[in-house]
């Protein structure tokens, strides 16, 4: 499993255009898709940038009904689902195993606890940044951040992945799958159906989640940075090329990784090793192939 984090995509600094995107998703997908050549790939991805361009889409236009954010998630999955598809597929092509490899992309809904206790202090920033002004006419919690006044929601834990059943069955079948984009949509149970919340779902511990539930061997979470670091941006920074399960409990305590950013990838990771994984890395989107290898990024390590 490749867990592609959004700046796959959009990288900091840039709009976004969609050739932009589809320059930047060259670059891992070309990786993956050799790899698809020795291993059955599960990739899955974040939406934060894009979600955000939809809300601010949403903000900026009153002739049409406003969607809820579990709407919106679902339409991140579909676009960015299309754009590594097609990037995908045609790196299949370039490599001449095009026609072997089938691909989908799902979407896909993850449970999560009404009695979640991240309902009650809804803590995680999304969308754009909005005066002190704007912000007290909107519809909903905002808090001031760093940034500036921006939209708040719960982001409580997964549960486990509804087509978690079709998606080992896709990987059986060889299918490359693409799937559980944003974290997934929210949902809770209501008797016999599901209902979907105003909630964002963090990616990579929504991906371990899967990662457990399929059985999956190697969980690489691919982002920015070439791994976790002790000491990040001070001038004693060191980048770790493994970190024992013990250790990473005990940097995460003193605040070495922050929520929210690498602190749910050093969480993800440990959890996917407890339920049984093999081998879980951290690695930047450039070096997929040279981790998987053992020559780059951050493994966490039993022990
Ligand atoms: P993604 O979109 O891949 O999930 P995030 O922004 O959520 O990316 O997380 C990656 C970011 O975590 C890096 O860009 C880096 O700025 C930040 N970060 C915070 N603490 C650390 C750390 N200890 N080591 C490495 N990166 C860190
Ligand atoms: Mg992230």
């Amino acid at each position: 499993m490749v867990a592609l984090g959004g700046n796959a995509l959009i990288r900091k600094g840039q709009v976004g255009t969609v050739k932009e995107q589809f320059e930047n998703l060259r670059i891992p997908i070309r990786q993956i898709a050799r790899l698809s050549n020795q291993y059955r790939v599960i990739i899955t991805h974040g939406n934060g940038p894009q979600v955000g361009n939809l809300m601010l889409q949403q903000e900026s236009c009153d002739v049409v009904p406003q969607l809820p954010l579990e709407i919106l998630v679902a339409q991140t999955q579909g676009q960015i689902g299309y754009m590594i598809e097609s990037t995908l597929d045609s790196e299949l092509m370039a490599l001449g195993i095009g026609t072997q490899k089938p691909l989908v992309s799902l979407i896909s809904y993850v449970v999560v606890d009404e009695e979640d206790p991240a309902f009650q202090n809804p803590s995680k920033p999304i969308g754009p940044v909005h005066t002190k002004e704007k912000a007290a006419t909107l519809p909903y919690v905002t808090q001031e951040t760093p940034k500036g006044y921006r939209r708040v929601v719960a982001s409580p834990k997964p549960i486990t992945i509804v087509e978690k059943r079709e998606i080992t069955k896709l990987i059986d079948m060889d299918f490359i799958v693409i799937c559980c984009g944003g974290g997934g949509i929210p949902v809770i149970r209501e008797g016999r159906t599901f209902c979907g919340v105003d909630a964002v779902i963090d990616k990579d511990l929504a991906s371990a989640k899967l990662a457990e539930e399929v059985g999956v061997d190697i969980f690489l979470i691919a982002t920015d940075v070439e791994g976790a670091a002790l000491h990040y941006r001070q001038p004693d920074q060191q980048y770790l090329r493994t970190l024992t399960l013990k250790h990473a409990a005990r940097y995460l305590k003193q605040g070495h990784f922050p929520p929210g950013s690498m602190g749910p990838k050093i969480v993800a990771a440990m959890q996917f090793l407890r339920g049984g994984g093999k081998r879980a890395v951290i690695t930047s989107i450039e070096a997929i192939e040279e981790a998987i290898a053992g020559k780059a990024g951050t493994e966490i390590i039993r022990g």
